[in-house]
C-alpha cells in the first residue's frame, strides 16, 4: 500500500485509482458475450481497445473534457455570424480516438452496405468500453454511424458522402464536408411543440432551384460541430427527411443559427444546441412526405446504442464498486470479504452480465437480420424492449455503486458521479420509456405472427430456469389485452428480462438460473443485495466480474 506523509496526517486506507485496467479482458462476462455472438476473433483487437481506453491517460481526457463544457460562438469580433461551438482539446481527442478504431462507422463497408460478420458486435464491445469512460462524445459517435441507414434511401447522396463518412479521420475544421479526411453527421426531429410526435414538426422545406430552403426551428440538436444533419421538415408531400449540411455548395456557411446550448444535467462534453434554420440548404433524402420512415432506419441503431451505453455504464460502476470494496477496510476487514457488500456487489454483477449478454444477442441480430428473418424479427421486437429495461435501469444501478464508495462515490473527482448524471439521458433520448414500450406494442400489432415466433423462441431458449414459464405466459397475455397500453410497461419489463435469461443462459447457465430466479420469480426486494446468492455465488460472479 502507498503511503503518502503530510505535516498532518498520513493518507492510507483509500483504493488506489481504478486505472491502467484492459477494459476487456479484465471483464468476463464481456468476454463471453463477444465469444457467443461471434465476435471472438477479435479479442485481440478488443484487448488494444480496452488497454487503452481503460489508461489513465483516457480517464484523464474525459474528466477535462466533462469540466471543460462547450461554448458557443456565434459571431466573430466583427458581428459577423460564425455559430461554431468550441470544445476543449480533450473533447476532440477522445473523438479521434473513437474515430480511429471505426466506432462511428465499421458496420458499414466503403459503399455503405452493412459490412456483415460479427461487426456489430465487434464495434458494440468498444462502444461498451468507450462508454466506460467518456460517453459525451459517443453522441455523435453513435449518429454519425446510424445516419447510414437513413442516408441508404438516397442512393445518389450515400455514394458521395461515404467515401469521407467511411474514413477513420477525425477532422475537427470548420470546413465543407468534401474537402475533409473524415465527417460527423447530427439529427434534428425535436420541436419545441413536440418531440416524441414529430408530426406535430413545423420546420418547412420549399423546393429551390438547387435542393430546398429549410425555414423552422429545432429545440434539440446535439453535436452541432457535425458536418451535416437529418433534419426532418414539413415539404408538399409531408413530412420529409433533409440532409443539411453546415456549407452549402458553393461553399459558403449554411443558414444554420445555433441560438443557445442548453445547460445539462449531465451529458456535459456533449453540446446541445437550439437552433433555427433561416432558409437553410437542404437535399431530400428517401421519398417527400416518407420524413419518420426514412429517419426511423437511423434511430433503431441509435437505440440499440443507448442500450450498449447504458450497460457500459453499469459495467463501470460495478468495476469501480468491486475494486473500492477490494482495497477499503471498515472495522478491520475488507468491505468486499463483508456478507453484506458481498450481497450487494454480487447481485449487481448479476445484473451487469444479464446486460451485457442481452445487449450482445441484440447486435448479434443486427448483423444477421439482413439475412435471417427471425434475427431481423427479433431486433424489431426486443431493440425498444431491450432500450427500456436497459437504460431505464442504469440510474438506479449507478447510485447504488455510488454509494459502495461512500462519501468517495459523490465526489466529482471520482467517474461514478458523472456515470450517474449521465445515466438518465439514454432513457430520454431517441424515444422515452412510454415511447419505447408502444413500439414494442406496434410492433406486436403490425407482425403479430414475427413476434409470437420470438416470444416461443425466448420461452425455448430459457425453458427450465425459474419463472421462465410463468413469464412467457405472463407476457403472450398481457399482449393480447385489448388495453394493452395498461399493462404495457410490466409485459415490456418481463420480455427484456426473459430475453436477458434467455441470452444468458447461452452463456453462463448458472448465472442465468440465478437471474431467473431473482429476477423472475420474485425472490427480490426493492434494493440490490435484497436477495439472498449463495457464497459460491458470490465468489464466482465477483471473480467474473475483475479478477
Ligand atoms: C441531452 C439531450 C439531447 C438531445 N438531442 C437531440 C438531438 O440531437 N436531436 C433531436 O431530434 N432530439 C434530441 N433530443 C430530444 C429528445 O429526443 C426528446 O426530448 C425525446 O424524444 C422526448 O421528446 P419531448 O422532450 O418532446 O417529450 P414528449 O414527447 O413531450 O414526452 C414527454 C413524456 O411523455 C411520454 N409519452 C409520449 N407519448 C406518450 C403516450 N402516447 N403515452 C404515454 N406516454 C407518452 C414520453 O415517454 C415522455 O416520458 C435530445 C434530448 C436531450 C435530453
Amino acid at each position: 500500500m502507498t503511503q503518502t506523509a503530510f505535516a498532518t496526517h498520513e493518507v492510507f486506507n483509500q483504493s488506489p485509482p481504478f486505472e491502467d485496467v484492459d477494459l476487456y479482458l479484465a471483464d468476463r462476462p464481456l468476454v463471453e458475450a463477444v465469444a457467443a455472438s461471434g465476435g471472438a476473433s477479435a479479442e485481440r483487437e478488443l484487448s488494444d481497445f480496452g488497454k487503452h481506453w481503460g489508461s489513465a491517460d483516457m480517464a484523464a481526457r474525459g474528466r477535462v473534457a466533462n469540466e471543460n463544457t462547450p461554448k458557443l460562438r456565434s459571431f466573430d469580433s466583427r458581428g459577423n455570424r460564425r455559430d461554431e461551438v468550441e470544445f476543449h482539446p480533450a473533447y476532440h481527442e477522445l473523438m479521434a480516438h473513437s474515430a480511429h478504431a471505426g466506432v462511428h462507422n465499421s458496420t458499414w463497408t466503403r459503399e455503405g452496405a452493412p459490412a456483415g460478420g460479427a461487426s456489430e458486435v465487434v464495434r458494440a464491445a468498444k462502444f461498451y468500453i468507450a462508454s466506460q469512460v467518456e460517453t459525451g462524445h459517443l453522441c455523435p459517435i453513435t449518429m454519425t454511424r446510424a445516419s447510414v441507414a437513413a442516408l441508404a434511401s438516397q442512393p445518389g447522396l450515400l455514394a458521395k458522402v461515404m467515401p469521407v463518412l467511411s474514413s477513420r479521420a477525425y477532422d475537427p475544421s470548420f470546413t465543407p464536408w468534401w474537402t475533409k479526411r473524415g465527417m460527423t453527421v447530427g439529427m434534428g426531429m425535436t420541436e419545441k411543440q413536440g418531440g416524441t410526435d414529430v408530426r406535430s414538426n413545423m420546420t418547412r422545406a420549399e423546393r429551390a432551384a438547387e435542393g430546398y430552403r429549410i425555414t423552422g426551428h429545432k429545440w434539440f440538436m446535439s453535436a452541432p460541430m457535425c458536418d451535416a444533419f437529418l433534419v426532418l421538415a414539413q415539404a408538399g408531400q409531408g413530412l420529409s427527411c433533409f440532409f443539411v449540411p453546415r456549407f452549402v455548395p458553393d461553399g459558403s456557411i449554411n443558414a444554420i443559427h445555433f441560438q443557445r446550448l442548453k445547460d445539462k444535467l449531465g451529458n456535459r462534453s456533449n453540446a446541445s444546441s437550439e437552433v433555427e434554420f433561416h432558409g437553410a440548404y437542404g437535399e431530400l433524402v428517401g421519398e417527400e412526405g416518407k420524413g419518420i420512415r426514412t429517419i426511423i432506419q437511423m434511430v433503431q441503431l441509435t437505440r440499440q446504442d443507448c442500450a450498449i451505453a447504458s450497460a457500459g455504464l453499469m459495467r463501470s460502476g460495478l468495476a469501480h464498486a468491486t475494486h473500492h470494496a477490494r482495497h477499503r477496510s471498515v472495522f478491520q476487514k475488507h468491505l468486499a470479504d463483508q456478507p453484506l457488500m458481498q450481497a450487494v456487489l454480487s447481485d449487481m454483477a448479476l445484473n451487469v452480465e444479464a446486460s451485457i449478454a442481452l445487449v450482445m444477442r441484440l447486435c448479434r441480430a443486427f448483423d444477421r437480420a439482413p439475412q435471417e428473418a427471425a434475427e431481423a424479427a427479433y431486433m424489431r421486437l426486443l431493440t425498444p424492449a431491450i432500450k427500456y429495461w436497459v437504460c431505464k435501469s442504469a440510474p438506479g444501478f449507478l447510485y447504488e455503486a455510488m454509494e459502495c464508495l461512500g462519501g468517495n462515490g459523490y465526489v466529482e473527482e471520482g467517474i461514478l458521479a458523472r456515470h450517474y448524471r449521465e445515466s438518465p439521458v439514454n432513457a430520454i433520448w431517441e424515444g422515452s420509456g412510454n415511447v419505447m414500450c408502444l413500439d414494442v406494442l406496434r410492433a406486436l400489432s403490425r407482425e403479430p405472427d414475427a413476434a409470437a415466433a420470438v416470444l416461443q423462441q425466448l420461452a425455448g431458449e430459457s425453458r427450465g430456469l425459474s419463472g421462465a414459464a410463468e413469464a412467457a405466459a405472463f407476457i403472450a397475455k398481457a399482449f393480447r389485452r385489448s388495453d394493452g397500453e395498461r399493462v404495457a410497461r410490466i409485459a415490456v419489463e418481463k420480455l427484456a428480462l426473459l430475453a436477458a435469461c434467455a441470452a444468458l443462459n447461452a452463456v453462463a447457465p448458472r448465472s442465468a438460473e440465478l437471474f431467473a430466479s431473482t429476477r423472475l420469480a420474485g425472490t427480490h426486494g426493492g434494493m440490490y443485495g435484497a436477495t439472498e446468492i449463495a457464497a459460491d455465488d458470490v465468489r464466482r460472479l465477483l471473480e467474473r466480474a475483475l479478477p
